[in-house]
């Protein structure tokens, strides 16, 4: 298996400046060659601290790949560092000086005098092209190892890994391993409680990695690098995980957005559904149309967040109000069925709760949510408990409305 680290170097992001995206692009990318990341380090741009990191990763990876400090200025400093850790001495290429003059001419720059900086490369390395910026990239095999250089900017360093170095890495490193990857999303459960299921079933076939989102899912990934033909071999195992959360009334579905799951189903079955929106204002909607097609199924939505505007438009009754609050299984019925009234949609969903941190009372704490799922003209009520801050309550509302309504298409289609 090809092991890599990945090196941001870059003050602005030790300080909090920027996010380290180009990390994250890397290991998506990486990872989808089946080359497996083991570390990934910001490193603020200094010589020392470069080759420090360097030092540290250097024997144990076949590749490292860095982004940032190539610019012509005085703090980019990682070709430097490179050349410091090798033991060697950039060298001038004249071609790439013409290559970046010529690059300057077309946006109509002259090149300061610093800019020859870009022009020297590591002694046996490729100059890497960049049709978006002066910087060019630098790439050195040396086996065992091989190195690659890439500018801070996304759009410069992308485009260079995606059309340029992931095809000259296959020429030159091999990479036949394979990664088998398949994920389930589990919803409504705790984390330990479901590591503990699988660890009893655990084999030496598959790595299994259970990653917990704070919107109110787990994604359980089944993995495994492999070189010969076992694939069908890896599917049975993970047929058996399958089983099992079905045997434990584990309820799972692909790792998707789940509204856009929704939408899939939907679509499948060719109905309707409509919102009465209090506590997630609107952004129970706004996760549907994220979507194309959200039209054919989508009738649309009511946010009442106001008592008065739950009496106007939805009917609620104002003694519902009075006795029972905002936050009932009462109320949400009534919004439900006024929505049912006006909408026509196959599903109607009303949602009332207290997203905090204000507004909490003993009976009926912060993240107190009612739900009133009118499906088919067939009324649910539900209640639930929601921890956390404000955000997390409405991201989590959210998903269990989407996975309660996934559940019951799920059991129309069956
Ligand atoms: P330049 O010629 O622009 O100086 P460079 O190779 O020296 O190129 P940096 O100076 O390190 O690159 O970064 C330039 C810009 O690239 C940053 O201002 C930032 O917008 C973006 N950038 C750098 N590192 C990252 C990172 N890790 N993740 C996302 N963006 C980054
Ligand atoms: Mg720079």
């Amino acid at each position: 298996m090809i092991k890599a680290a990945i090196l941001t170097i870059g003050t602005e992001i030790m300080e909090g400046q920027i996010d380290d995206t180009n990390a994250t692009f890397l290991c998506q990318t990486l990872l989808n060659q089946a080359i497996k990341v083991i570390y990934r380090m910001n490193v603020e741009d200094k010589l020392e601290n470069i080759c420090l990191a360097l030092e540290f990763v250097y024997d144990q990876v076949d590749i490292i790949i860095t982004t940032g400090g190539l610019g012509p200025t005085d703090d980019d400093l990682t070709r430097e560092a490179f050349a410091r850790f090798l033991k060697t001495q950039l060298v001038y290429d004249e071609h790439l000086w013409q290559d970046i003059t010529r690059f300057f001419n077309k946006i109509k720059y002259k090149p300061a005098y610093n800019n020859k900086k870009q022009a020297y490369l590591l002694p046996g390395s490729q100059a890497i092209p960049n049709k978006n910026g002066t910087a060019p990239g630098i790439y050195l095999h040396q086996p065992p190892k091989t190195i690659i250089l890439l500018p801070g900017p996304p759009a410069e360093n992308q485009p260079m890994m995606n059309h340029w170095v992931i095809k000259k890495m296959h020429k030159d490193i091999d990479l036949t391993t394979k990664l088998y990857k398949k994920i389930f999303r589990v919803y409504n459960l705790g984390e330990s409680n479901l590591t503990k299921l699988l660890n009893q079933y655990q084999t030496d076939q598959l790595e299994i990695g259970t990653y917990f989102s704070q919107k109110g899912w787990i994604d359980i990934h089944f993995s495994r690098y492999y070189h010969e033909n076992i694939y069908e071999v890896l599917d049975k195992e993970v047929e058996k995980y399958f089983h099992i959360l079905k045997e434990n009334q584990i309820n799972f579905s692909e790792a998707k957005d789940i509204a856009l799951l929704v939408l899939e189903k939907l679509k499948e079955l060719k109905k309707t559904i409509a919102f009465a929106e209090s506590i997630t204002g609107g952004h129970l909607s706004a996760e549907l149309v994220r979507y194309s097609g959200a039209s054919q199924v989508f009738a649309g939505a009511f946010v009442t967040y106001s008592n008065d505007l739950k009496e106007k438009i939805l009917g609620v009754n104002k003694e519902t109000l009075k006795n029972y609050g905002a936050v009932s299984d009462q109320t949400v019925s009534e919004m439900a069925k006024g929505l049912a009234a006006k909408s026509a949609a196959d599903y109607n969903i009303a949602i009332s709760g207290i997203a905090g941190p204000d507004g909490g009372s003993e009976e009926k704490p912060v993240g107190t949510v009612y739900f009133g799922f009118n499906f088919n003209n067939e009324m649910k009520i539900l209640k639930h408990q929601f921890i956390g801050h404000r955000q997390r309550i409405i991201n989590k509302c959210i998903t269990y409305v989407y996975h309660e309504i996934y559940q019951q298409l799920c059991s129309e289609l069956s």
